[in-house]
Formats: structure tokens, sequence, C-alpha cells
């Protein structure tokens, strides 16, 4: 049997549907990413799909106050699933875009059109249709909060600035104590401030999040915390709020 059969059949075991929130670089993408993939589910990570509408909308030299030309651009994003299910790539305007969206001019960009209210309506169907079928870890700032509100597993993964910034860093091959590390954690907290005080979906824990605290914990640790959860929920028969 190839490891895509074997992915694809345990998937089917597996309906949970699984929030993880939490600011940039606190470990959502690679942490859900891993477990997902020990436990069979499919991942979805939504800081895809606004990364994406930045990257075009600063292409097309469109800001984030011309709604009428930025909202459209929703309609041209898509995540695209692998043939082991994984939705680890995107595309605008029918180009794979997903190595250009993580890179900094889009960093320094996203926040300020993620915050458009009108925008983010349009892509909550896009995130929710995504989530449908069930047996998915998705990632973001507001999936247990409004995307999901009923998801079976809601979890918060709380790591301090600074200690984002040095992941960060170290991701992209930095001295930890240089002036590029420093531009990095500066980025990140005027990033934080954007999306938490934001009037729309801002970034918070949902009152029935599980906060799991990643400072000092290593990868592999705090993938054993994120699988626990997830398994005591399974266990218990689908999460504490049934769909
Ligand atoms: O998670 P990531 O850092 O890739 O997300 C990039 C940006 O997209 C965030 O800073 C935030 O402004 C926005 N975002 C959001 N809601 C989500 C996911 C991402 O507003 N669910």
């Amino acid at each position: 049997m190839s490891s895509d059969q074997s992915t694809d059949q345990t998937a089917a075991g597996h309906r949970l549907v699984v929030a993880v929130d939490g600011p940039s670089s606190s470990g959502k993408s690679t942490v859900g990413a891993e477990v997902a993939r020990r436990l069979g589910y499919r991942f979805c990570d939504t800081g895809l799909l606004y990364r994406a509408v930045a990257w075009l909308a600063v292409e097309r030299g469109i800001a984030p106050d011309q709604t009428s030309a930025l909202v459209p651009l929703a309609g041209e994003v898509q995540l695209v699933v692998d043939k082991r299910g994984r939705l680890r790539h995107v595309e605008a305007a029918g180009r794979d875009v997903t190595v250009e969206v993580r890179g900094p001019a889009v960093d320094r960009a996203v926040s300020d059109y993620s915050k458009v209210p009108e925008l983010r309506a349009a892509l909550v169907p896009r995130q929710r249709a995504l989530a449908a079928d069930g047996g998915i870890i998705m990632a973001g700032r507001d999936i247990g909060t409004v995307i999901l509100p009923n998801a079976d597993v809601k979890i918060y993964l709380h790591a301090s600035p600074e200690e984002r910034a040095r992941r960060r860093a170290a991701q992209r091959k930095l001295a930890a104590d240089g002036a590029a590390a420093s531009g990095i954690l500066e980025d990140m907290r005027r990033r934080d401030t954007i999306d938490s005080e934001r009037e729309t979906a801002p970034l918070r824990s949902a009152e029935d999040a599980i906060v799991v605290k990643t400072d000092g914990n290593t990868f592999k640790q705090t993938v054993a915390a994120v699988i626990r959860t997830i398994r005591e929920a399974e266990a218990a028969g689908g999460g504490n709020r049934g769909r």
C-alpha cells in the first residue's frame, strides 16, 4: 500500500474539526501540519488565502482602502489540494505563489488588507466549505471564534513575540541578534497589534479554546500536546460540542 493510500484511509476514520488559532509564527502551520500528518487529518493554513490576496493586491497596485477593487481578488485565489489531500499550496490568478506569499513584502502588507471587513466576509464561506466534511485541522486567527465556532476542538497556540521572532529569524537563517532579526520582531509586533485590535474578527482565543503555551517547548513537545488534546476529544466521542 502506498503512503498516499494509508493517509487517506486513516483520514476516513477521523471526522473531527479542529481549529488552531494564534499569532504569527506561533507554530500554527508547522505544528498543525505535523499533527495532521500524524493523525491522518487534512491541514488548512488560512493565512495563505490572506497572503495571496495581499500579494495580488500589491502586484496590481490596489491599496487596502480600494475596497471595490480589493474584494474581487478573493475570487482569484485558491488553496490547491495535493494528491495527499494537503492544502499546502496557494494560487493567485492561476499561478502558484506559495513561495512569494511567505516573503517579507507580504509580511509587511498583509494585515492592512486582512482587516478589511468586506474582504474577510468574502473569504468566510470559502473556509467553511473546506471544513464541511470534517477531518481537518484549520489554522488562522479567527477560526475558533468566527469561521468554525462549533469546531470539535479549539486550540490557541501562545508564544511571546520574542520567541516568535527568534523562530522566524531561524527559519530565514538570520542571526538572532542582528538588525534583520530585530526588524522581524518590530514587524511582528506591528502585525500583532493590527490583527488583535481590528474591529472584524480580531485575533483572540475563543472562550472554549485550550491554550497551549509554547515558549520553552520544543517543536516535538508542542506537537505532542496538541495530539493529546485531539486524541482526548476523539475518545470523548467527537469533542465537547458535537456538530
Ligand atoms: O498566519 P499567517 O501569519 O500566515 O497570516 C498572515 C496574515 O493573514 C495575518 O497576520 C493576519 O493579518 C491574516 N489572517 C487573518 N485571519 C486568518 C489567517 C490570517 O486575518 N484566519
